[in-house]
């Protein structure tokens, strides 16, 4: 082998999971076909979920710093979603461009010693038993062989390992020739998001923080393809047809069109090859949620690899990749492809019935905790298995302990048992184990899996004959 696991693809989801299998002492390289680092931001909405996971990793800090924060969503033109009543501390989406998100995740798999091999493509792969051997070429054609014990296609929408797999990527078009300008606006709007769609038109306004903006545009009347040329005009006029103002729509740093579909693979594992992220599943930009749901299907991904790896992690827990995010990347395109098709709602009576029903769901609780729920990815949990208690796949919140917090405790890819006092300790833990009290007492003991999820609830006498046969001690 050359390495334990080879990552293709040094996106958000590919760096993410790189750096949670470095930390976990596994050996781990990334392919990367682009040879630089790319300065153009697609996702631009980093969502709560996705910042309590860079908490755990001790990155939230550093990434907070490179944008602004949005507390509240306008999902259409008058109806408002506040994101400050979900049960966490990031009750806001940040805004900030992918590159920064990329940058923060880089900088920890670089200070970790990971290799990325930038400018190295894969063309296809073939697996056996015992490992997976993958051919790439370099930008002057030299062809390489790569053989390592599991292999993550985290290459992208267009994902090679995917094909190879010979998966298909069923779905269809959501969404054709949007328009996509970062600008500096003269007169920006005084609420940090416009959205607004009239009609033939739709757009799309929101902050970067640092002075410029994101707009999307779209107009029924002139469907062309990706690779037309856009002028800024052109989103300037779509802008103020849907938000009665371009806001003094200035220079331009990025023009282009794009469309999107709503695509899903229907195994996240063949063999020794799991796929993550966009390579996985795919939608419309609208609730910023790619990015975000694919570096939690690395987070959920890591840490079960590096089981694998470590020799404790069977068959069985590298499977529940698949049975726990499946299900989630299946509802991120049914709530995403819900929005869009809300928002371009053509007829006037159909908006008008829209605002109206959706502010009234809206303001019922249980309504509001499922929508903010499942656009911050703070409400998602996974099946509890047969005859476990019903809490165990839930997502564990930053709890205070005696000294410190949960996420911290987590960080470095640990087991936490949380809940016993020192003398009641079950000892000895296993290696993958530490443990910690918190501030206050809880009914039972929990252990939090390293991507912050239950993974067992019981009583200080049930654990050890428990984690001797789940940690294989
Ligand atoms: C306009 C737009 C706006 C968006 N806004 C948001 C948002 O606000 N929030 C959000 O969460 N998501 C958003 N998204 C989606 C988000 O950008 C993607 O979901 C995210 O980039 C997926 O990350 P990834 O790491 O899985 O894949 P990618 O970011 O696509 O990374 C894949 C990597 O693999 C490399 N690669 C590809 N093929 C190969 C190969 N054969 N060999 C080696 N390397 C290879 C690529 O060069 C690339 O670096 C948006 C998307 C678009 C188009």
């Amino acid at each position: 082998m050359d390495t334990d696991v080879l990552v293709v693809g040094a996106g958000p989801t590919g760096l993410l999971l790189a750096g949670d299998l470095a930390e976990a002492g596994v050996r781990v390289t990334v392919l990367e076909r682009r040879a630089s680092e790319s300065n153009m931001t697609r996702a631009f909405a980093v969502h709560a979920r996705s910042m309590e996971q860079l908490e755990i990793r001790g990155l939230a800090d550093q990434l907070a710093k490179t944008g602004t924060t949005v507390r509240e969503l306008r999902l259409f033109a008058t109806v408002r979603l506040d994101l400050g009543v979900l049960p966490t501390e990031y009750g806001s989406l940040l805004v900030t461009p992918q590159y920064q998100t990329e940058r923060v995740l880089r900088q920890r798999v670089d200070e970790l010693g990971v290799p990325v091999l930038a400018g190295v493509e894969v063309l296809g792969l073939t697996q056996d038993g015992d490992g997976v051997e993958v051919t790439t070429r370099t930008a002057d054609g030299a062809t390489t062989r790569y053989r390592a014990a599991y292999v993550v296609g985290a290459d992208g929408v267009g994902s090679t390992v995917r094909k190879a797999l010979g998966l298909p990527f069923p779905g269809h078009s959501v969404i054709k020739s949007m328009m996509l300008a970062d600008v500096r606006l003269s007169a920006p709007p005084a609420d940090v998001l416009a959205v607004n769609g009239v009609g033939d038109a739709f757009a799309f306004v929101a902050p970067f923080g640092d002075g410029w903006y994101r707009v999307f545009a779209w107009n029924r009347g002139h469907q062309v393809d990706d690779s037309a040329p856009l002028e800024l005009e052109e989103v300037r006029e779509v802008t103020r047809r849907a938000l009665g103002t371009d806001f003094g729509m200035g220079e331009a740093r990025w023009l282009s069109r794009f469309h999107s579909d709503e695509r899903q693979v229907p195994r996240y594992r063949v063999g020794r090859v799991f796929l993550a992220g966009d390579a996985a599943h795919c939608h419309s930009p609208a609730g910023g949620q790619g990015m975000n749901t694919g570096m939690q299907d690395a987070a959920n991904l890591g840490w079960k690899l590096g089981a694998a790896v470590r020799g404790w992690g069977d068959d069985a827990l590298l499977d529940t990749y698949h049975a726990e995010r499946h299900p989630v990347g299946r509802a991120v395109l049914r709530s995403s492809g819900a929005i869009i098709r809300l928002a371009m709602i053509r007829s006037r009576w159909g908006r008008a019935a829209r605002n109206t029903l959706a502010g009234l769901l809206l303001r019922l609780p249980p309504v509001r905790a499922a929508a903010t729920g499942s656009i911050s990815a703070i409400g998602f949990r996974y099946r509890a298995p047969r005859g476990a208690d019903r809490r165990v796949g839930s997502r564990v919140p930053n709890l205070a302990l005696r000294t410190g917090r949960l996420y911290d405790a987590l960080r470095g890819g640990r087991f936490v048992l949380v809940g016993a006092a020192a003398g009641e300790l079950p000892l000895p833990l296993p290696p993958q184990v530490d443990a910690v009290t918190p501030a206050r007492p809880l009914d039972r003991l929990l252990l939090v899996r390293p991507d912050g999820y239950l993974g067992w609830v019981g009583t200080a006498d049930e654990f050890p004959a428990w984690a001797r046969e789940y940690f294989r001690t």
